[in-house]
């Protein structure tokens, strides 16, 4: 699978994968930043915030600019500049998804 691909995916219900993270990186804005930077989660209610399964499954939002698009190194991908930027050409600007140009 495309790495971009497989690594998106990791974006959301991302909780156990960001604790064991020592760097993480959001896909929208391509800031770097520390797993404890992180303050803002979705997914959790009044119904689900004592259930344990619901809690590994919140999705991490960006302490820069609140997109839930962060990455965590413990997901298996080296998390930095470089590939934070070829992420956000990918997700943000759509360059990597494209149908295919019409036969002539
Ligand atoms: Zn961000």
């Amino acid at each position: 699978m495309n790495e971009l691909l497989a690594a998106f995916r990791y974006t959301t219900n991302n909780w156990a994968q960001i604790e064991a993270s020592t760097q993480c990186g959001c896909c929208h804005c391509v800031a770097l930043f520390r797993p404890d930077e992180i303050v803002g989660w979705t997914g959790l209610t009044m119904e689900n915030m004592n259930d344990a399964e619901a809690v590994s499954q919140q999705t991490a939002m960006c302490p820069r600019c609140g997109s839930e698009a962060v990455l965590g190194d413990g997901c298996g991908f080296a998390i930095n500049a470089n590939f934070l930027a070829r992420m956000n050409e990918a997700w943000f600007q759509r360059t990597m998804i494209h149908r295919p140009a019409a036969r002539k």
